[in-house]
């Protein structure tokens, strides 16, 4: 299954045994967002509390 990342637009490929295929799968309405803005913004979250 190919997925658009909301965040950077790229296309990502889901295994069907993923994690993210089950969440995705599950709520597709719910913005798919990558692993690698994930972290981005996981990582801009924590320092912008520092803030
Ligand atoms: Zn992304």
């Amino acid at each position: 299954m190919e997925v658009k990342c909301q965040v950077c637009g790229k296309s990502v490929m889901l295994e069907t045994w993923s994690a993210e295929y089950e969440h995705v799968k599950q709520s597709p309405q719910h913005p798919f967002i990558c692993q690698t803005c994930q972290d981005r913004i996981r990582s801009e979250a924590k320092s912008n509390q520092h803030l």
